[in-house]
């Protein structure tokens, strides 16, 4: 039986992870023990073979494992994983931090879309599998059906990003944000709460007061948005919008050769969870509707088509239809005005869960089920 070392899994990803794994009962094939980078020697959680908690930055304990799996964050990752190398250890590194994404020795794992990848890394020993970037494992799940069929010569994606994709302490922030704007309203004499144009002075007062605990997110969030998510990096780009398109070309195994370009504006909203994505697609040839629908729509277990009305839309397409859920829903599909061979598509996807959890799962599973 394989061992497995946990770290991160109190965190939001970690968290879906673990539930994740109960309800496929997968910890029935290991052995797991569980790390801590702030809890050593507290009693371990019910899934764990050990009974405390283990320091995650303990080297030794660590390289007992043949297979660590990372849900705690990129300066982790950064911390430990050369030590453990150092060290010797030969065991697998699954982990959901982007530290290792665009290392040279080490496959970006979206089964679904890019087994063949997988398994051509595990034949030639590759040792560390790393988690995908959320909203581009959230597109690639959706529009798996065109990649597949080579039929998009370039793309945009516009994103909505949900204010877990920062982790814990940020939907704490948002929730914190909504709850100060709502007890303003409650309190406010009845005959200025029937004054619209008085309630939203109130509102934006609080934008601007600096009341707002916006800590995390650098700007206040609830009832706003931040057209700007990660770090900046070269020709005005962030680092979220630049993993568009190095990310999903390392996935699907492509190089400088044969990339496909992909940009956008990456911008966090005020939802809880799910991330959405407007995309522009611009096809290598004028593929009819009903192809595009079946390639898209038979490509995954995971993916929806949804049909293009105000109803559907709405029932189908939203954070609040998706949160919590594996269903990857793409809409609002048709052709643009600016030409036949360019297509409009909406999606919008856990990215707690196709975006996080679930390929480092599966990638568990592949490990343990059919390497063993
Ligand atoms: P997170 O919720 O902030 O959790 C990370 C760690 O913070 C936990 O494992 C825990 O470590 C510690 N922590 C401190 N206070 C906590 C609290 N009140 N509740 C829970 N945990 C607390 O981070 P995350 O969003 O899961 O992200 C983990 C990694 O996955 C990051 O590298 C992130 O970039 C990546 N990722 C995130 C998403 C997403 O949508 N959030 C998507 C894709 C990839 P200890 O138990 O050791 O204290």
């Amino acid at each position: 039986m394989k061992s497995v070392g946990f770290v991160g899994w109190r965190g939001m990803v970690g968290s879906v992870l673990i539930s994740s794994m109960e309800e496929h009962q997968d910890f029935k094939g290991i052995h797991s023990t569980f790390f801590t980078t702030s809890q050593a020697g507290q009693k371990a959680p019910k899934n764990s073979n050990a009974e405390l908690l283990i320091d995650a930055h303990n080297i030794d304990e660590l390289s007992h494992m043949d297979i660590i799996v990372s849900c705690q964050g990129g300066d982790y990752t950064k911390a430990v994983h050369p030590k453990l190398r150092a060290n010797g250890w030969k065991g697998f590194w699954i982990d959901a931090a982007s530290t290792l994404r665009m290392e040279s020795d080490s496959v970006i794992i979206l089964d679904p879309v890019n087994r063949k990848v997988i398994d051509q890394a595990l034949d030639s020993g590759v040792k560390d599998y790393i988690g995908g970037n959320c909203t581009v494992s959230l597109m690639m799940m959706s529009l798996g059906g065109l990649f597949e069929n080579d039929a998009i010569e370039w793309l945009t994606s516009m994103t909505y990003q949900a204010a877990s994709g920062g982790g814990a302490r940020h939907m704490k922030e948002l929730l914190t944000q909504m709850q100060v704007i709502g007890n303003k309203f409650t309190s406010m004499d009845e005959n200025i709460a029937r004054d619209i144009i008085a309630v939203d002075k109130v509102v934006t007062d609080t934008y601007r007061d600096g009341s707002l605990d916006s800590s995390c997110f650098g700007a206040p969030l609830a009832g706003s948005l931040i057209p700007w998510v990660d770090s900046a990096v070269d020709a005005g780009q962030t680092r979220e919008e630049w993993k568009g398109i190095s990310e999903t070309n390392k996935i699907l195994g492509r190089d400088a050769s044969n990339l496909i370009p992909i940009d956008g504006t990456c911008v966090r909203i005020g939802t809880m969870r799910c991330h959405s994505q407007a995309f522009t697609i611009k096809l290598k040839r004028d593929i009819p509707m009903n192809e595009i629908e079946a390639m898209i729509g038979s490509h995954n277990d995971w993916v929806k088509v949804v049909p293009n009305t105000v109803e559907a839309s709405r029932a189908e397409l939203t954070p609040a239809a998706v949160s919590g859920t594996s269903q990857i829903p793409i809409g609002r599909l048709r052709k643009m005005n600016l030409g036949s061979e360019y297509l409009n598509a909406f999606t919008c996807g856990d990215q707690l869960h196709w975006g996080a959890a679930e390929p480092v799962r599966r990638m568990l599973n592949i490990l343990v089920k059919e390497n063993a």
